[in-house]
């Protein structure tokens, strides 16, 4: 016999499951079945690539044996089976991936989420179990091993004399405590509306011993009788008539199956008939998993063909901006034995493809429109992804996606999509105006968002991928996007403009004094009459505002850009006229002003200053003057 010990994020977990506090202990079953039906399938797909693998589809089942005076409750299947390492690696330790993530973000969260989110199922046995032993012979190897353990303290290998391939798990089940009555689990009644609720759906039979009575023939007593009877309807539910589920079966089915540990937001659940025949059971979950902006989340939807499982994540199946989506997906119309090059090119799941990809933004569209709140949540866990479908692959699919998006709107206060936007819109206006930065509150407080903003609704973009975003769809329904902090972005009345074109002419060897002053920081300096009662700000000419320089300059690439950026000058604020004082009286002290005031503009925009000792002592000589 061999003794281990568990890896140390292993033990965390086990130690998780065996003080829970979780209230719904049950769902063990849940996860040990479904673990039953995963290798079953696992199986039965080997098989159909590699003949040396002969199995009768007709004798997969999974079995549950009660035994009350050993206290244990036991799960059989014949599935693929654990090899001796296995055993080790799959149940010695959780998943890489989501061990490292446990350890690094979850700190402080609760034990279910852990559940639920790293699917750390076989070891929530230890919810309700004091020692868990699991036999299971490989169809890879002629031995079979046991692995048993008692919890945290570690497990034992040694070797067993299975014949067939599968695994048995037996659970020696807690003694009852104040809080939870264990021996419940080791009820026929308890056992059976477990299954019904959680497990039903499970396509192969889930068949255990059961007490039943019958008459005597020949007489009028009764006698008891065992007999084993299959406990699950194994319809799957995309399969079952969609008026007789409830909603709970969906949302469990879900949470069961995707491993999350909060209901979906949105549930689909719909038939195609035609060129091709599908069914499709799809969610929308309320929160991204904690992957879902990295490279490690994988999209896709489960590919089944006739009721059996041929692909767990089919990627071609989801465009990357409904990359969120998880679901199942269920047709008769590709081969069972189809391999993945060849499925890629398949006709029909192009098809199949294209029309849940036309259901899903249906969807969308009617959550955002008869749900706003659920909208909202959906496009605060995703809204991201969409935005990044626009502006990815050139452009190619922003039309499908612009009715989709949403940004925060000044007048509203609250997120809008562009269709609202323009609607609001005075019939001779022209332009969807947008300002760009970090956060909210500093774009709302930028100078050149003050005053446009009191007869314009202005969108505010907080996302580095927004101004990209917007960048690309160049308009919406004929009306341009135009950015704030764009130089030529001026709303002044004729007369304004006049004064201001006046100042600028009559001081222009002033405002190409600053210029030298700054030299290449700015492209140029002038008055403007676009602030309200700031002093000054940072524009942009042409297409590269200062957001995009941030956002550009931060990416990992040697190819470093620069905004055209011009420094502007509120015409009506004191300090114009205060510089035209000193312009003539000091060009020592018209130096510091100038480069105070430009110090002031970047600070303003968010970027970063090179000389910020220098500037301060600038600022200090000022004072104590
Ligand atoms: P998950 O199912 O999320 O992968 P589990 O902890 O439930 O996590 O199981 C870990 C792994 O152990 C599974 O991925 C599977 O490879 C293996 N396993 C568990 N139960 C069985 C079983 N009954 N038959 C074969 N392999 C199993």
């Amino acid at each position: 016999m061999k003794k281990r010990e568990f890896k140390t994020e292993s033990k965390r977990v086990l130690d998780l499951m065996i003080n829970s506090i979780y209230t719904n202990k049950e769902i063990f079953l849940r996860e040990l079945i479904s673990n039953a039906s995963d290798a079953i399938d696992k199986l039965y797909y080997l098989s159909l690539t590699d003949k040396k693998i002969k199995v009768d589809r007709k004798e997969f089942k999974i079995r549950i044996d009660i035994d009350e005076d050993k206290r244990t409750l036991t799960i059989t299947d014949n599935g693929c089976g654990m090899t001796e390492e296995e055993l080790e690696n799959n149940l010695g330790t959780i998943a890489e991936s989501g061990s490292l993530h446990f350890k690094e973000e979850n700190k402080d969260q609760n034990d279910v989420n852990v559940i639920g989110q790293f699917g750390v199922g076989f070891y929530s046995a230890f919810m309700v179990s004091d020692k868990v032993t699991v036999e299971s012979k490989s169809y890879l190897e002629e031995k079979a091993t046991i692995w048993e353990s008692s919890g945290v303290e570690g497990y034992t290998l040694s070797s067993s004399t299975k014949k067939d391939v599968g695994t048995i798990i037996t659970l020696h089940i807690k003694e009852d405590t104040e809080d939870y009555k264990y021996s419940d689990l080791l009820t026929e009644y308890k056992i059976r509306s477990i299954v019904k609720k959680y497990s039903d759906y499970i396509s192969y039979p889930i068949v255990m011993e059961v007490s039943n009575s019958r008459k005597k023939e020949d007489s009028d007593e009764y006698e008891t009788y065992k007999e084993v009877v299959t406990i699950n309807s194994m319809v799957p539910l995309w399969k079952k008539d969609k008026k007789k589920i409830k909603a709970e079966e969906y949302n469990n089915f879900y949470m069961d199956k995707f491993y999350d540990y909060e209901q979906p937001l949105k549930v689909m659940h719909f038939n195609m008939e035609g060129n091709v025949n599908f069914t499709a059971l799809l969610y929308i979950p309320s929160h991204a998993p904690y992957d879902y902006y990295s490279k490690e989340y994988e999209k896709g939807l489960q590919l089944y063909t006739n009721g059996v499982l041929i692909m767990d994540k089919c990627s071609d199946l989801l465009p990357d901006y409904f990359s969120f989506v998880r679901g199942v997906i269920d047709t008769e119309d590709i081969p069972l034995n189809i391999s993945r090059e060849t499925l890629q090119e398949d006709k029909n799941l192009k098809l199949i493809a294209k029309n849940i990809e036309s259901h899903i933004k249906k969807e969308l569209l009617e959550l955002l429109n008869k749900d706003r709140e659920s909208y909202e949540k959906f496009y605060k866990a995703f809204g991201m992804g969409l935005k990044f479908g626009i502006y990815n692959d050139y452009g190619m699919n922003k039309d499908k996606i612009k009715d989709l998006i949403m940004f925060y709107s000044s007048k509203e206060e609250k997120l809008v999509t562009l269709k609202e936007y323009v609607e609001r819109m005075k019939k001779d206006e022209e332009n969807i105006y947008y300002a760009s930065g970090e956060s909210l509150a500093k774009v709302s407080m930028l100078p050149q968002v003050e005053k446009i903003k009191d007869n314009h609704e202005v969108l505010y973009l907080v996302d580095y991928v927004d101004e990209f975003a917007v960048m690309t769809l160049h308009e919406y329904e004929g009306k341009h996007f135009v950015n704030v902090s764009n130089e030529n972005t001026d709303l002044s009345t004729k007369e304004e403009k006049e004064q201001v074109n006046k100042e600028n002419t009559d001081n222009k060897d002033m405002l190409s004094k600053m210029k030298e002053i700054l030299k290449e920081e700015v492209s140029s300096v002038k008055f403007t009459s676009k602030l309200k009662n700031h002093p000054v700000c940072l524009t942009t000419e042409g297409e590269i505002s200062t957001s995009m320089e941030k956002v550009i300059n931060a990416m990992p690439s040697d190819e470093k850009i620069k905004a055209n950026t011009v420094l502007e000058i509120n015409v009506n604020h004191k300090i114009s006229n205060k510089l035209k004082e000193i312009y003539k009286k000091d060009m020592e002290e018209f130096t510091k002003y100038t480069k105070i005031i430009y110090f002031e503009a970047r600070l303003i925009e968010g970027l970063p200053i090179d000389n910020p000792t220098e500037i301060s002592n600038l600022m200090c000589d000022i004072m104590a003057k």
